[in-house]
């Protein structure tokens, strides 16, 4: 680390600007954080290194920050988990910038605070690589108030929030730029990049969702057929997707044949777009859609369970070919 910015500065700037809760007794500064959960805990852990999840060259350190939180809390998402407490453990290469490093600080504080958490420690050491370990805990009043990957009956829809394929293309254009790519307005590419730098949890999607009866949830950090795939095989059933009902963000069309992708590559097979995936009795579809509109958050039924296993992708030519990234599939 920089010796003109010690480790127990990084940890007084984390220190002085970081919030309270109800449940956080003791936070930052003592030799361990004291909660008083009043119910049941969902404990998620995220690490992301430079150069493997995120390019210093691309990502402000704000952005890497917000980038932390913002996937650690999609699990808790997922899990329909109240956002809590989150720990961030800091990997810091020698001699790196003061101003990088408050820039830092001040990035884990406002994407705490943006989803509703509390940063409440964590561990700060040096390090060959930048990277940030972030462990997340989310509350429900009991066990039974999470949405595991294991609860999908047959004959209930598959459904998915937001648009899909943003963060794969947004990400292809950090690295190719839009040269070469027809029909791209700047907003357009600007949304997608978006997409990729600054991910948001479906925080209280996830908990009206739960609310809603939805009996399976995962976050989309892989792929959607590949996270679904994971629904099917805790669940024990065969999840049956129409790749024409999957919704797509503006643009990704465009970058997707630009870049000699395939249509839907990077709808149906790339990730980090943070939306959720659930399955929903029908009856309680409708319901769950109108809650969602009113966060401002599109819910699109894409599919059915049926008996058997695995997913099975089916457009307009009968079920697809599996492009890369579909392996797994049976
Ligand atoms: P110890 O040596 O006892 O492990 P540290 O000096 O590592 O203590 O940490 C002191 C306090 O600062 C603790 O409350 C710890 O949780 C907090 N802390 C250290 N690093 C971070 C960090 N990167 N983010 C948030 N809190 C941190
Ligand atoms: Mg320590």
């Amino acid at each position: 680390m920089d010796e003109g910015f010690t480790e127990f500065e990084v940890i007084d700037l984390l220190r002085s600007r970081s919030g309270s809760s109800d449940r956080l007794e003791v936070g930052i500064g003592d030799d361990a954080a004291v909660t008083v959960p009043g119910g049941s805990t969902a404990t998620s852990v995220d690490a992301i290194v430079d150069g493997v999840h995120f390019h210093r060259d691309w990502s402000p350190p704000e952005a890497i920050a917000h980038r932390a939180v913002a996937t650690a809390l999609s699990d808790l998402a997922a899990m329909a988990a109240a956002p809590g407490e989150v720990y961030v453990t800091l990997g810091l290469p020698p001699h790196t910038d003061a101003g990088f490093l408050t820039s830092l600080a001040d990035g884990f504080i406002a994407a705490t605070e943006v989803f509703g958490a509390v940063l409440a420690g964590g561990d700060t050491v040096g390090s060959p690589v930048l990277f940030a370990a972030v462990t997340v805990v989310g509350h429900a009043s009991g066990p039974g108030g999470f949405v595991l990957r294991s609860g999908a009956s047959v004959d209930e829809v598959v459904a998915v929030t937001g648009e899909l394929g943003g963060a794969t293309a947004g990400l292809w254009l950090l690295a190719n730029g839009s040269p070469g790519i027809e029909g791209l307005d700047g907003p357009t590419s600007k949304a997608l990049i978006g997409r990729q730098l600054r991910p948001r949890p479906q925080l209280d999607s996830g908990l009206a969702l739960a609310r809603h009866g939805a009996t399976a949830m995962v976050d989309v950090s892989d792929g959607l057929v590949q996270d679904l795939g994971h629904v099917a095989a805790a669940s024990g059933v065969s999840l049956e997707i129409d790749a024409r009902l999957v919704p797509v963000q503006p643009g990704v069309a465009a970058v997707e044949a630009g870049s000699g992708s395939s249509p839907g590559d990077m709808s149906l097979a790339g990730g980090e777009d943070y939306e959720l995936a659930l399955t929903i009795p029908e009856p309680a579809l409708e319901a769950a859609r109108q809650e969602l509109e009113t966060l401002g958050v599109r819910l699109t039924a894409i599919g059915r369970v049926a008996a058997g296993s695995g997913v099975r992708v089916v457009d307009e030519g009968g079920t697809r070919d599996s492009p890369a990234g579909f392996d797994h599939l049976a």
